[in-house]
């Protein structure tokens, strides 16, 4: 390696796992360089949360990260840790130094099949993390009575439209979005989708909205032609608009292996619905993606509390799956690898990916994946996690 990535470590069961990895699955077979951020919740404590900002730069910086789950602190945890205070969650903190998207994509085996047959290849969710109803302002209206929308623009632009006479009690909501996200949004899936080679798909409602909705498509279509039209073309990949529920008819028919970007709602949702149908939490990653094209690698899932507690009970190792982190490595080495054009470590990320999916296709799993896992029973042995990563090490 010639450029570090960003080392964040985590906390609980994923930062027991994390060690782990590190020391059976990847320095014995690489010269590793990382620049090392703890942000496990003892040290965001002592720091007073600087070293969350520190890492988030430092991925500014070198334009690679890999992190570990961590506790995002609520009552309970500031009671448990003793804590100065109530922390943020460090991935909103990364999110908003880096401005990026969330992309979920979930890992594939022969062995375990998703719950939609006709789906052969991993379809990826990007979710536009900001704005609309989760910073909606609402109310219950209690009375008859009239509800405006005012705006009253800074250089005289001032509107008021009626919105709705009550004639009895009822619900009023409004909500916002703003360009500036929403170019950051589609600039960061048109890098995922050229980083990834696959064809992007975003999909609104803008026939019923047709200010608010029409503006992402606008926004989507005008950064395209202008920015990255050639460079699909030179890809090979395409970019598709489409309604929303034209998305959803067409993503049930077809057999993966593209993005979905989905506004805020549509990407809280589907995301749900398509990782579940995938499988499982534990075999899906997740990737933070700048539009600038800053990349931070993690597994989906949190740092799996209740099996830290198991383990800490009894000091027995536990049989948590860490397939979702030991991707967030492969994925962060093998973009390295592109980035400083060492195509040693590139193959270093596909073969502890190959060695990881072989291992599951072998029929030695971690507990999560019994019931999932197709293969017949005489040939499944369940692991702890140690266990299974030595298997990995073994065939790596
Ligand atoms: P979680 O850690 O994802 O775990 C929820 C449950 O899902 C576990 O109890 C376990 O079920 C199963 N699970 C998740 N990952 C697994 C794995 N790798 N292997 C096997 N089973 C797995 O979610 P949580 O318990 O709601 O949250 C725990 C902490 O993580 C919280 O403090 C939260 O703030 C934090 N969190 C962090 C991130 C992040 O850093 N990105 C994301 C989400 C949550 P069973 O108990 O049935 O085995
Ligand atoms: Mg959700």
């Amino acid at each position: 390696m010639t450029t570090p990535i960003v080392e964040m470590d985590g906390d609980e069961m994923t930062r027991v796992l994390w060690k782990i990895i590190k020391e059976d699955l990847i320095e014995p077979f690489i010269d590793l360089k990382t620049e090392y951020y703890d942000l496990g919740l003892p040290k965001r404590d002592e720091t007073n949360d600087k070293i969350t900002w520190d890492a988030a730069e430092a991925t500014k910086k070198y334009g690679v990260a890999v992190k570990c789950a961590t506790i995002t602190p609520n009552k309970q945890r500031v009671e448990e840790y003793k804590l100065k205070e109530m922390w943020k969650s460090p991935n909103g903190t990364i999110r908003m130094v880096l401005d990026g998207t969330v992309f979920r994509a979930p890992i594939l085996t022969s062995c375990i099949h998703p719950v939609v047959k006709n789906w052969k290849k991993p379809i990826t969710i990007a979710r536009h993390a900001y704005g609309d109803v989760y910073r909606g302002t609402e109310f219950r209206v209690p009375e008859p009575g009239k509800a405006e929308l005012v705006f009253t623009g800074k250089n005289g632009a001032t509107f008021r439209e009626t919105v709705y006479d009550y004639e009895c009690p009822g619900v009023l909501q409004a909500m916002y979005n703003k360009d500036t996200s929403i170019n950051s949004f589609a600039r960061s899936c048109f890098e995922y989708a050229l980083a990834t080679k696959q064809d992007l798909w975003f999909s609104t409602k803008d026939t019923i909205s047709k200010q608010y909705d029409q503006t992402f498509k606008l926004r989507f279509q005008d950064i395209f032609e202008s920015e990255y039209k050639a460079k699909f073309e030179k890809a090979g990949i395409t970019y598709f608009y489409t309604l929303i529920d034209d998305a959803v008819a067409r993503v049930m028919r077809s057999e993966g292996g593209f993005i979905w970007a989905c506004k805020n709602y549509d990407g809280d949702v589907m995301s749900d619905m398509v990782s579940t149908a995938f499988g499982s939490l534990a075999m899906m990653t997740s990737v933070l993606v700048s539009p600038d094209g800053n990349f931070e690698y993690e597994a989906a899932h949190g740092t799996v509390t209740k099996h830290w507690y198991r383990y800490k009970e009894t000091g027995k190792m536990t049989s948590t799956n860490p397939v979702a982190t030991i991707f967030a490595w492969s994925g962060a080495l093998s973009k390295r690898g592109e980035f400083d054009k060492n195509n040693a470590l590139v193959d270093f990320g596909k073969k502890l990916e190959k060695a990881t999916i072989d291992t599951i296709e072998s029929g030695i799993i971690t507990g999560d994946l019994k019931n999932l896992c197709e293969l017949p029973a005489e040939k499944i042995q369940v692991k702890d996690s140690k266990e299974f990563i030595e298997a990995i090490a073994s065939r790596l």
